[in-house]
Order: structure tokens, then sequence, then C-alpha cells
């Protein structure tokens, strides 16, 4: 089988201190690769296609092949569907239809192949499209509920968009360290000054 693709990633906030925000899932995580459709060209990491490639063998592997410009057009929409439809549901928004559209049509494409070692022969590879299809997969669960509820971090300034995973269903935060603490200090001062 293969491993379950790294789900977590580098955020570089006007302070320039980066941190490491783990949003759950892998097609979440593709997300942020751009501004999560709030229109902040700096944001976008994927420049060019060897960018995007740069990507998918971090989490993924080597590829059999390198993207064009093609795939990296196409893998922007299937990430710009994919950020419309998290922002929606993490507000309970109904999701557009052209979004639903582009994720199904990605994910009804070859993905990537369950492998089991063991075999006379190596697994071949993948694609770049074939990684997007698998993204796509991870998309159609994570917007479905299958593996958890989209929401959005509790924190009013921060609005970062994550998969809970947890078993209880309660993560509130995008990280403890960042708005949960920040949180915990408020009400400990209110707390302490009322
Ligand atoms: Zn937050």
């Amino acid at each position: 089988m293969n491993e379950p693709a790294d789900t977590k990633v580098w955020l570089v906030p006007a302070d320039g201190r980066r941190w490491r925000f783990d949003p759950g899932s892998v097609s979440l995580a593709f997300g942020y690769t751009g501004d999560f459709g709030h229109g902040v060209e700096e944001w976008e990491s994927l420049r060019g296609a060897s960018d995007l490639d740069a990507w998918l063998s971090e989490r993924f592997g080597p590829m059999s092949a390198a993207s064009d410009s093609e795939v990296l057009c196409s893998a922007k929409q299937l990430r710009a569907a994919m950020t419309s439809a998290a922002r929606a549901a993490a507000v309970g928004r109904p999701l557009d239809a052209g979004d639903v559209d582009t994720i199904n049509d990605w994910a009804s494409r070859p993905a990537l192949h369950p492998h089991l070692p063991g075999g006379t022969t190596a697994p071949t590879p993948p694609t770049p499209a074939q990684l997007l299809a698998t993204i796509a997969h991870d998309g159609v669960r994570s917007l479905s509920g299958a593996r958890g509820t989209i929401r959005e971090c509790t924190a009013e300034d921060c609005r970062l968009i994550f998969l809970d995973t947890s078993r209880p269903q309660n993560r509130r935060w995008c990280s403890m360290g960042r708005c949960g603490g920040r949180a915990k200090a408020r009400t400990h001062y209110a707390r302490h000054t009322h």
C-alpha cells in the first residue's frame, strides 16, 4: 500500500515567522499552495510547472513524468474548486455545483494505484495527473464528511481551514500553539482583570 501523503504545510505570516500548519488532508494542503481564494497573488507558490512537480514529489515520491504548463493550469483549476468548496463547507454553505463537477471529474481519472511489495516488478512511478486525481479522491472524502468535518479556526483573525479528523470532533484551532494558546491567554487575562 502507499503511505498516506504528508498533510502539513509551511505558512509564512506577515511577521515572517514561518510555522507548520496541519490542515488534516492532502487536498486542503494542496489548497494552501495558493491564496485559498482570498485573492492575494503573493501567496501563490506554484509559479511554474516545476513548482508543482516539487510539491507533488515531496509528498508522493518520484514521478514518471514532468508537468507542463497545461498540467499546471488544470492543477490550479482543481485547486480553485477544492478551496472554494472547502470555504463553503467550513461555514455550512452548500457547495457550488461547478466546483463539485471539477472535483468529481478529477476524481474519476486514473489515480495512484495501491501497491503490494514483494512481487517481481517495481511499481511504475505515477504521473503528475495521477497524483492530481489522487488529491481529488482525498477532496471527495474530505468534503463528503467521510474523514471528518471541515472547519474554520475559531480565532476571529485567523480563518484557516482544516479537516477535523479528531475522534471527538472537537478541533477548534488551526494549531494549539498559535491560535489556541492566544485564546487561552485571553481567557486567562479576562478572568484576572474583571
Ligand atoms: Zn487559527
